[in-house]
């Protein structure tokens, strides 16, 4: 039988690579093509909230497209080129089309002189307003005495806000959640790292041939896409047991994994364990009500917790907002690496299970049912340890803790905490003990 399949570090970079030159904002025809394009790996369905509708305290905006916008001098040369990178043009810029003087123009342009290379990210959303964003560079060589044309060719129009979803069923009744957001254009890293490891998650998840837990996947452009899609299904969300926001998952930097706003919740310990049995330690940032989406999702009303294992995060990178974040700072091995964390993560809550010992008054005799090596005496005994991925010495280590610790009172978490032993084994053990009647799986208590 066909197990899921791991996407390859090239598969991965190159759909990264397909996305990062779509111009994107929190609605409008890029979102839609960026759906479309994840839709080749995620059976997504695209969704969608009308323009207008107001969605607790915010409203959503009237939907932005673009089509063109350049700084051209008046003998017609393009100083600034919206056709050659996306960042140019501050997110939702009302249309203009003017000769002005530099001095008028000047208040609109935005740079970072600390990084003289880098184009700025910036949008204007909820105030109309327009702008470009350049390099330090680029200013520099404009003529402060000339006269300039300035276009940007957009709209603002009622439309529709769009988001990407998957539902997938399992059978366990408690349902966890993942969220990116799909709404930043040409940069690599913030985040089409995270709405590519999404697409190959959800893959993951369905290619599947069984589920245990439920999973809510969303595509949304970030906060208000996020207070939206709160907003039409507060029920369900409420119900929901914890989660991951993907962001930010492809830097060089190291693994990081930023904390729920609980820091203990069975999120975090099954993240915990993932890196613990990697032998990664993790970059560990604590929870604040800051970064992506988690700020949404864990308000009181909700509080679902959510964490993200990322590879330079937000803030924690010199590139952070700027052109400067493109494919070559993002490799696909990056995205594969943290990929898989986050799949070992879910694993282990996927394997999650309360388990009883048979036997509770004095261990079992796991010789005489071949579950331990004939020769005795050897066990752990120094210089006889063999370090493989799953010795026999291992095993038995791992069977005899569970025979200890499986009360019915431990899920295989707090076990594989408790004990030090590797998640994977424990769940051989588990196995393995329930099919020589040893183990009985007793029905796991929801934690939320
Ligand atoms: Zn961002």
């Amino acid at each position: 039988m066909k197990g899921p399949i791991l996407p390859s570090a090239a598969e991965l970079h190159s759909l990264l690579k397909r996305l990062y030159p779509i111009t994107r904002s929190l609605t409008g025809d890029g979102v839609r093509e960026t759906l479309r394009v994840v839709q080749e790996v995620a059976d997504l369905e695209i969704q969608e909230y009308p323009s207008g509708a107001q969605v607790y305290d915010w409203q959503i905006p009237r939907e932005w497209n673009i089509r063109d916008a350049h700084i051209s001098t008046l003998d017609g040369q393009r100083v600034v080129d919206f056709r050659r990178n996306g960042l140019h043009v501050v997110g939702y810029s009302v249309p203009v089309c003017e000769e002005m003087a530099f001095a008028d123009l000047e208040p609109h342009l935005h740079t970072l002189p600390n990084l003289p290379d880098a184009i700025p990210y910036r949008t204007s959303y909820y105030r109309e307003n327009w702008g470009f964003c350049l390099t330090q560079k680029q200013l520099e060589a404009m003529d402060r005495n000339a006269r300039y044309h300035v276009v940007i060719d957009s709209t603002l129009e009622d439309g529709v806000l769009n988001f990407g979803e998957k539902l997938l069923r399992g059978t366990s009744g408690r349902e966890f959640f993942l969220s990116t957001y799909c709404c930043h254009p040409w940069m690599a890293n913030d985040n089409q790292s995270g709405v590519v490891l999404t697409a190959f998650l959800n893959r993951y998840l369905s290619q599947k041939e069984e589920l245990h837990h439920s999973y809510r996947i969303v595509w949304v452009p970030e906060t208000i896409g996020a207070i939206s899609y709160l907003a039409h299904n507060e029920l369900a969300m409420k119900n929901l047991e914890g989660g991951f926001v993907l962001s930010c998952c492809g830097g060089p930097g190291p693994l990081a994994y930023k904390e729920t706003f609980l820091g203990d919740h069975l999120i975090d310990r099954a993240v915990k364990l993932a890196f613990r049995d990697a032998g990664i330690e993790p970059w560990l940032r604590p929870f604040a009500p800051d970064g992506s989406d988690e700020r949404q999702y864990s308000m009181p009303a909700f509080r679902i917790p959510m964490c993200t294992i990322a590879k330079d995060k937000y803030y924690d990178y010199a590139y952070y907002h700027t052109s400067l974040d493109d494919p070559d700072f993002v490799t696909g091995e990056n995205l594969l690496s943290t990929l898989k964390m986050y799949i070992d993560a879910i694993e282990i809550l996927e394997r999650n299970r309360v388990f009883k010992t048979t036997m509770p008054y004095c261990e079992p005799q796991l010789g005489k049912r071949g579950l331990y090596p004939q020769i005795g005496g050897a066990h752990n005994q120094f210089g006889n340890v063999k370090k493989c991925a799953m010795s026999i010495e291992a095993e038995v280590d791992a069977l005899t803790w569970m025979m200890f610790l499986a009360d019915g009172t431990m899920d295989m978490v707090d076990i594989a905490e408790r004990s030090a032993q590797p998640y994977s084994n424990l769940c051989v053990a588990a196995v393995k003990l329930v099919e020589n009647g040893l183990l009985e799986e007793i029905q796991e208590v929801n934690a939320r």
